[in-house]
């Protein structure tokens, strides 16, 4: 068995974390590189040589997952609460769920104290909006696993949500042992930039509009589409962006060009997935449904093992939607079963930020920042009213046949 302990390689660790909670001697401590992604690194001094931490890496040939390789697809959501989510809010019909059913629960990612993104775990509705919404970086685990298998002892509920590699870290922690208290919830992954990369996107903000940043998101359901949704204070501005091809920040997210190297490399990009159950967009349904109302965003939802269909079975009253299956589900959601290419600006484009700045390295490699007619071109398609006009002739068109 090789892991990233012997051979160094970045592409082979995903950040997972669950070496150093595992680790008896608590000799495993996080080291941020160049690029601000935290590696392990032992502590040789204290370590006992017992081989736990080489064990428990999902990274490893060891790691094993029992879920189906045809798991059950929906295009769903919850028309209730589905403004305030990235596609159709069924995250937050889980985790409501969770929290007023069983009184459990919820861990995920939020953005804390100077927009650092970490996992943290909540129990009350109002703590859970901190978690609502795609957040397009890598969240730091912290000591979530160690909190999650204590709640399990206590007998509380508990939701997990997180990339893949997350989940798969936490299984192989608690020895892939299925607990009636633990759901966990998968999304389907491109990959993560780094907060270093992200943090410097939030200088570049502050700077271009001489205020400070108090509130980002990526993307809301105000209306599909619509990205970086910023709030700056001293003085008060709101800024919202039409399309990814306008941020500099997602614009290189969307290309793949600042992940970390597991990402390319990435073992869970499959239909065999990690979690009990699988959330995503539902790209496409205006194709396979186009009398679902899509503007605001629909999820696929994938049920991938018996606990995932108990939990679907608890919350689907609460949700619209249509039975699907994986092949159209798969047909215009490229990471649900491929890793995404590393482009050959990946190579440089931590050591241009470095070296050239943010701004002058993003501005270089995004052609939008050049051309005031593309931008115009953009802004225009991505009008709501050329949207509204799309989606009502094509029902229409589908009501005529
Ligand atoms: C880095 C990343 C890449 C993604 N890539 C794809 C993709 O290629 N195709 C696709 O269909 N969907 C992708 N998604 C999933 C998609 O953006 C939505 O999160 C998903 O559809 C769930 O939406 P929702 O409305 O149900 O819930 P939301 O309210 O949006 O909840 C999202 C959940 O994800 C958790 N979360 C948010 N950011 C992170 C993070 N950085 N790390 C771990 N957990 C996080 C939150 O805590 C919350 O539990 C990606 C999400 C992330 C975070
Ligand atoms: S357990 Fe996770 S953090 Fe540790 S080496 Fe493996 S992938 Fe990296
Ligand atoms: S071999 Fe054991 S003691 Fe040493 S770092 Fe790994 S888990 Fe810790
Ligand atoms: S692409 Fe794979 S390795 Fe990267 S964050 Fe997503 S699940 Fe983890």
């Amino acid at each position: 068995m090789k892991t990233y302990f012997q051979t160094n390689n970045l592409a082979e660790c995903c950040g997972c974390s669950a070496c150093a909670t595992v680790c008896p001697k608590n000799c495993i401590e996080f080291k941020i590189n160049a690029e601000g992604f935290k590696y392990p690194v032992k502590d040789m001094d204290k370590c006992i040589d017992c081989g736990l931490c080489e064990k428990v890496c999902s990274f490893s040939d060891e790691y094993t997952c029992n879920n189906t390789q045809h798991p059950k697809a929906y295009a769903a959501y919850d028309s209730q609460n589905r403004v305030g989510s990235s596609s159709g809010g069924l995250f937050y019909t889980l985790a409501k769920h969770i929290i007023e059913d069983k009184h459990g629960w919820v861990y995920g990612a939020s953005f804390e104290d100077k927009l650092q993104l970490k996992h943290i775990g909540v129990n009350t509705i109002k703590d859970l909006q901190k978690l609502r919404g795609s957040k397009y970086l890598q969240s730091d685990i912290g000591d979530t696993f160690r909190r999650i298998k204590q709640h399990i002892s206590n007998g509380e509920y508990v939701l997990f949500v997180g990339t893949p590699c997350l989940v798969a870290g936490l299984k192989a922690y608690l020895k892939y042992k299925q607990s009636e208290y633990l759901l966990c919830a998968d999304l389907i992954c491109h990959g993560v930039p780094s907060q270093y990369v992200f943090d410097e996107h939030v200088k570049y903000l502050e700077n271009k509009h001489q205020a400070t940043l108090t509130s980002y998101q990526f993307r809301n359901n105000a209306r599909w589409g619509v990205c970086e949704i910023v709030d700056f204070a001293n003085p008060k501005i709101h800024k919202v962006l039409p399309s990814y091809d306008l941020s500099l920040y997602l614009y290189s997210f969307m290309r793949s060009y600042t992940y970390r190297e597991s990402c390319y490399h990435c073992k869970f990009t499959k239909l065999q997935r990690q979690g009990d159950l699988t959330l995503a967009d539902w790209w496409g349904v205006r194709l396979f449904f186009p009398l679902m109302d899509y503007r605001k965003g629909v999820s696929l939802l994938l049920v991938n093992n018996a606990t995932g269909a108990k939990a679907w079975e608890q919350i689907k009253d609460r949700c619209v939607f249509e039975e699907s299956n994986i092949d159209d589900a798969s047909k215009y959601n490229w990471n649900l079963n491929h890793v995404s290419k590393r482009p050959v600006e990946r190579d440089t484009i931590y050591q241009r930020i470095r070296e050239e700045g943010y701004e002058k390295t993003m501005k270089d490699i995004n052609p939008n920042s050049h051309s005031t007619l593309r931008t115009w071109i953009i802004r225009i398609r991505e009008l709501e009213i050329v949207d509204d006009i799309i989606y009502y002739m094509r029902r229409l068109m589908v009501k005529m046949k």
